[in-house]
């Protein structure tokens, strides 16, 4: 008998708009356990291999089957130690549910879904996996705490190193706690899913900048670590490079999400930080993060929270759940639009200029280029969010002269390696903005690496 994909209880669209609690609820048990018996826990399975970071998927479902939730925990954590977060956030659709079996003739298993399932599991009910660690007494460090370090961190750790976490922030975590939202991901969720690394015996440092409060050198030749891995993502926004660009009300994309999911602007004034939107906020960029934005503005009692886009519909880069959700919460989408020209009064924002774009022919990414017109569109704005993407942070290139970047600032590696010997790179800060969980595969992955340079560059 053919079973429906299940569908993942969510809050109603109209009560989640006005509140930052979490909008996807949860399969339960029994939900899990349907879901589960879809898997045809195939011989040679494909999602697998999708997995960046190699999840024994069949294996796990099977355990959930058996309402063994502890076993496919275990499962789990030998290749992730962050389910809980991973089954909320990864882009499931073009990873293991992109090449489930299920997906060629109906719907692929939902594979994020039931991890999510078994990480939450695994926190409510306190399962601890205790792990055998012989130390070796060789210290490695770790630039940045997010996904990529945490990922690099572990494994390190597992191997018997003596790992040492540097973070430029007061809290961990990187963009899973400054950048994506309460909403979709709770905070509690973060710190708890980290804490497993420091329980392993990680050592977590915050607020040090590396390259301003120490330098790479100094890490390797005043603080004898052996190796370095940064991990330091990507998170120098864009700009439109516009006149008025510098008018009050108007935000890059992450000082806004980290105003408010870190510094927790939502709660101002009991919280010191407020974030000033008004009633009439414009969202720039068609991606995951201008879609966080569009949703935060809305939640922060935005009235119109419109997202300006250059090309139309189908070729916005975020994922389609984003959309969706975001079209639910009555954000509006106004299209073949591109700003250029901010308009302000006394210092402030007031309007924002669009020239009205037509599509082209293809470009280089397979869209429709977008194309002037010379027809331009005013609108009335109180704030604009710019969300057009981020680059790598330039603080340790230019503090550290023999380490070799692309013309974008991504660091350049080979198997991880960088220009200096010992310094290994990988997530954002190599690849430039991507997910979470390809940044835990290069975290893995370089461990590896770091491990071998160690090896055979042992006194
Ligand atoms: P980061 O997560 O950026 O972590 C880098 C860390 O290094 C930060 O904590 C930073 O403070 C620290 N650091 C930087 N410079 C220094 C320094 N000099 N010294 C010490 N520390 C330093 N991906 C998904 O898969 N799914 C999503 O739904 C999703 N949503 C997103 C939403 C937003 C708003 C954003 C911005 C990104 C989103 N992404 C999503 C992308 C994903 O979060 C990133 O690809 C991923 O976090 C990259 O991991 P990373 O460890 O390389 O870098
Ligand atoms: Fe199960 Fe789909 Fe993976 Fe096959 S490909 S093992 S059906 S999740």
């Amino acid at each position: 008998m053919k079973i429906d994909r299940v569908k993942m209880p969510v809050q109603e669209p109209n009560i989640r708009n006005c509140n930052f609690n979490e909008v996807a609820l949860g399969l339960d048990l029994q939900l899990a356990k349907i879901e589960a018996s879809r898997c045809l826990d195939c011989k040679n399975p494909r999602c697998v291999k999708e997995c960046p970071v190699n999840i024994d998927i069949p294996a796990f479902i099977k355990s959930i089957k058996e309402e063994n939730i502890e076993e496919a925990y275990f499962t789990i954590y030998k290749s992730n130690i962050l389910p809980s977060i991973c089954g909320r956030v990864c882009p499931q659709e073009k990873q293991c549910e992109g090449a489930c079996i299920l997906g060629i003739k109906s719907e692929p298993v939902s594979i994020g879904a039931l991890e999510r399932f078994v990480g939450d599991y695994a926190i409510t009910n306190n399962l601890k996996i205790e792990e055998c660690i012989i130390e070796n007494n060789i210290k490695v460090a770790i630039v940045g705490s997010g996904p990529a370090g945490i990922a690099c961190a572990v494994s390190l750790r597992r191997l018997g190193y003596t790992v040492d976490i540097y973070e430029a922030l007061h809290e961990f975590g990187g963009v899973l706690q400054y950048g994506i939202p309460e909403f979709r991901l709770p905070k509690s969720i973060v710190s708890t899913e980290i804490n497993k690394a420091k329980t392993m015996g990680v050592n977590f440092f915050k607020n040090i900048i590396i390259g301003k409060s120490i330098t790479i050198n100094q890490l390797l030749n005043e603080y004898n670590y052996k190796s370095i891995f940064l991990g330091n993502g990507a998170g120098l926004p864009k700009s439109l490079g516009l006149k008025g660009e510098n008018l009050t009300g108007i935000y890059f994309a992450n000082e806004f999400l980290t105003r408010v999911n870190l510094m927790k602007a939502n709660q101002f004034p009991e919280a010191p930080t407020p974030v000033r939107i008004g009633q009439n906020v414009a969202i720039v960029g068609g991606g995951n993060v201008a879609m966080d934005a569009a949703r935060t503005a809305k939640r922060l009692g935005a009235k119109n929270v419109f997202v300006l886009y250059r090309r139309d519909m189908n070729a916005l880069p975020a994922r389609l759940e984003e959309v969706h959700h975001a079209i639910e919460e009555e954000i509006d989408f106004r299209l073949l639009l591109n700003p250029v020209e901010f308009i302000g009064e006394n210092y402030q924002v007031k309007q924002v200029k669009c020239e009205i774009m037509e599509l082209g022919e293809k470009d280089a990414s397979g869209r429709r280029r977008p194309m002037p017109t010379n027809k331009f569109k005013t609108f009335d704005i109180d704030s604009c969010v710019i969300s057009i993407g981020q680059s790598p942070n330039p603080i340790i290139k230019k503090a550290t002269p023999n380490l070799e970047v692309d013309n974008r600032g991504r660091v350049i590696v080979n198997d991880y390696q960088t220009s200096i010997p010992g310094v290994f790179a990988g997530g954002d800060v190599v690849t430039g903005a991507a997910t979470v969980i390809l940044a835990m595969g290069a975290g893995k992955d370089a461990a590896i690496q770091m491990d071998k340079y160690i090896q055979t560059n042992k006194d």
